[in-house]
Formats: C-alpha cells, sequence, structure tokens
C-alpha cells in the first residue's frame, strides 16, 4: 500500500475525504486541502475475466465451481469444440454468447476486452500450441500442468508470454494449499534444522484404457506427466534446491494397457546440499503422500495432493486450517499478481524447471536406473 493511500481509513471516513476532495470541498478554497500529504484516490482493483479453454473433467467439475467463490476474477468466456457444451454453460454460468469461441475462431479472442485471462486446460499436448495464442492474443495465461511435454516447449511459451508482455502462470495449486504452504516454509525457517529428506509419492488406478492420458502423442507420457509432477514439485519446494541428478525406474504390469507411457515409475532425486528425494508416480496404484525428513523432527502431508480433505502435521503438531478451494485461491492469486505487476510465484519458470526433471528421469529410465544429471 503506498504511503500516503487513505484505503487504510474506515469506509465512511474514506467516502468523505474522496467527496471533498473531488467536490466543491478540497479545491473551493484555492488550495488543496491537505498540502502536505496528497490524497491518492486509486481505482479499486479490477475483477478479471477468465476464459476456460477446454471444458472437460477439470474446468468443469473443479475451475469452473472455483471460479464462483474467487474475489478477483470471475468466468467470463469458455472456448470449446463442443457446441452442445454451450447452452449448459450459458444457462449454468450466464456466459454472454460473444463470450463464446471455438478452437477455430479462438484468435479472435484478442478482440474481446471482457477476458483477462486465457486458462489452458486442455489435454497436455495442445497446451503450448494453446498458450502461445493466447499471448499473441495479448492475454495472461494460466496453463494447466505438465506445462509442456518438452524444455523446448516450455521455453517457447515462456519466450511468447515474455514478447507479448503478458503473465504467465502454471496450475500449481498446491503452492495455495495452507498445508503445502507450511511444507515450503520448512526449508526457509528451518524450525527442526535442515530438510535432509523427502518422500513423494502420487498415484492411482487410471480407468478407461481409450483416453487420452494414455496416447503418448496426446499425454506425452504416462503417471510421471500426469500426477508425478507433483511429487516433483514436493520435493523441490520441500528441499528448497533445484535437483542435481536423478535415477529412475518404470515397472509395468500392463504392458497392454501401458504401452504407449509409463505406469510406475520410482525414482531418487539428489539435491546440492546432500537432501535426497525418494518418489514414486502411478498409473496402477493408489498413493497420495508428502513427507519431509528434518534433522530434528518430520513433516507429512497425506493425502497430500487431493483438491480437498488434506490433513498433515509438522513435528506431531497437527496442520489445522480452514477448507478453502486450493484453485479459487490460486486464480485469485494470478489476478492480484496481474493487478499488482507481480510475478507468479508459480510462473513457466516453474513448470520448466519440472520439465528437466522429468526429461531427465525418462533419459533414466531408457539408461535401466543410470543416474542421470538435470
Ligand atoms: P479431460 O479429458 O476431462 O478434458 C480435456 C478437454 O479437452 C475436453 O473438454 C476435450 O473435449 C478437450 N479436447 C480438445 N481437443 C482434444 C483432443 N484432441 N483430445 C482429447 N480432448 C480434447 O481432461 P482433464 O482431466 O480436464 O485434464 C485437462 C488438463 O488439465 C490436463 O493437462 C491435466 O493434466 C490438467 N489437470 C490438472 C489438474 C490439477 O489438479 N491441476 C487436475 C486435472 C487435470
Amino acid at each position: 500500500m503506498k504511503k500516503n493511500s487513505i484505503t487504510h481509513l474506515p469506509p465512511s471516513r474514506r467516502q468523505f475525504l474522496r467527496q471533498f476532495a473531488l467536490g466543491s470541498g478540497a479545491f473551493a478554497f484555492g488550495a488543496p486541502l491537505i498540502a502536505s500529504t496528497p490524497l491518492i484516490i486509486r481505482k479499486p482493483a479490477k475483477k478479471l475475466g477468465v476464459a476456460l479453454v477446454g471444458l472437460g473433467n477439470y474446468a468443469t467439475n473443479q475451475l469452473a465451481p472455483s471460479l464462483q467463490d474467487t474475489e478477483h476474477c470471475y468466468l467470463a468466456g469458455i472456448v470449446t469444440g463442443t457446441k452442445e457444451k454451450e447452452a449448459k454453460w450459458i444457462e449454468k454460468y450466464n456466459i454472454p454468447t460473444k463470450n463464446i469461441y471455438n478452437y477455430d475462431n479462438f484468435d479472435q479472442i484478442a478482440n474481446n476486452d471482457d477476458i483477462d485471462i486465457v486458462y489452458v486446460v486442455l489435454p497436455n499436448s495442445m497446451h503450448a500450441e494453446y498458450t502461445i495464442r493466447a499471448a499473441k492474443a495479448g492475454k495472461h495465461v494460466i496453463c494447466e500442468k505438465p506445462m509442456g511435454l518438452s524444455v523446448k516447449e516450455c521455453e517457447d511459451m515462456i519466450a511468447a508470454c515474455k514478447a507479448n508482455k503478458v503473465k504467465l502462470s502454471i496450475g500449481y495449486r498446491l503452492h495455495f494449499d495452507p498445508h503445502h504452504m507450511e511444507i515450503i516454509k520448512l526449508p526457509k525457517e528451518k524450525p527442526f534444522g535442515a530438510v535432509k529428506y523427502v518422500n513423494a509419492e502420487f498415484g492411482f488406478r487410471i480407468g478407461d484404457p481409450t483416453q487420452w492420458r494414455l496416447r503418448k502423442n496426446l499425454a506425452g507420457g504416462g503417471a510421471i506427466m500426469d500426477v508425478g509432477v507433483y511429487c516433483i514439485q514436493g520435493a523441490r519446494y520441500a528441499t528448497g534446491e533445484e535437483p542435481i541428478a536423478v535415477t529412475a525406474r518404470e515397472f509395468k504390469t500392463d504392458p497392454v494397457k501401458f504401452a504407449e507411457v509409463d505406469e510406475t515409475v520410482t525414482w531418487e532425486m539428489e539435491f546440492p546440499s546432500g537432501a535426497i528425494a525418494n518418489c514414486t508416480t502411478s498409473y496402477a496404484f493408489s498413493t497420495n503422500r508428502l513427507h519431509v525428513g528434518m534433522e530434528k523432527g518430520t513433516a507429512e502431508v497425506q493425502p497430500s495432493y487431493s483438491y480437498r480433505g488434506l490433513a498433515g502435521h509438522v513435528n506431531r503438531k497437527p496442520m489445522d486450517f480452514p477448507v478453502k478451494r486450493q484453485q479459487a485461491s490460486q486464480m485469485d492469486n494470478f489476478a492480484q499478481v496481474i493487478n499488482s505487476g507481480g510475478e507468479s510465484e508459480v510462473s513457466g519458470q516453474e513448470g520448466l524447471l519440472d520439465l528437466k526433471v522429468v526429461e531427465a528421469m525418462y533419459k533414466s529410465i531408457k539408461k535401466k536406473g543410470k543416474r542421470v544429471k538435470v
């Protein structure tokens, strides 16, 4: 807040000062009212309009409902290739028809001032294309995880956003969950000494064998790309360091279903301080845990990566936080970042750093578990 802002005053007093400053009072006497401390009357920050691109499961069941709980942004538009979805979304969310786009006319979104942020919620292989197109349309972008299929794609996305002077953020909702915020603090504040060990596991049994998540061209990979990235994230923010090397192995129990993508992967990450992370991701079984070993204590969140119902402790002191939609906090944070001119804590760089680890993991798997430098 600026020093001379009047926003700290009670509403009635602010209103009085504004009216007095703007109306007859302040200048009627030929001089400003408060010469030594001039009033700065600032426009209230605008609520930013978000357009969701791709109305699948995550956009429909998590993001759109979360946008009903946001304070700094709102659901302004949609981009869909399915005509029948349009009427449903218009009815449910009162979206004006002028804010509805399909994949062919998407670029015309550039001319729509209602849309400030484009949120890309498409299959992984489409993240780079739509992020770059949104940036060229002059819109800020939130792109879902994994950011892209390769480090090169991530670099291109970051460059496009930079060239078009728009901000880029990745859908890493857990940075805005209070349980994970406690974990993020550990390497900075060291309440129980240095972080030495992380165990991160996220897996679930995947259903429909025909879905895009099992096609390499659309998903880029299997469990690693989908939920393994949460473990990479967890290990990175629990240690507060960037890994220097990984060692990874893949295990397949269903080579037909997982012919194109990885099924279960276990891996280790080595950090410059000597800290290590031991991680597992799977499309074959459920596991959901983030455990941190410090010199003089432990911290844990389990379940750790779900949308709600997270539970945890820091050295046996339970984490007890009010329930709030992670996605609402995540999108509100990005809107505030845009309004304040700052940088997102989960910027494109975060997504890129994860993809560096992913690429090293696939190299290590190919070399049958050989240590690969990141
Ligand atoms: P989904 O399959 O339910 O939805 C995908 C959407 O993309 C559908 O609306 C589909 O019609 C559309 N689409 C457009 N072109 C397509 C094509 N060629 N093939 C298939 N679908 C196409 O998937 P989802 O679960 O909503 O996931 C979408 C993205 O969101 C993924 O990148 C995923 O990793 C991410 N996601 C993130 C979270 C999170 O917690 N941050 C959770 C779930 C999904």
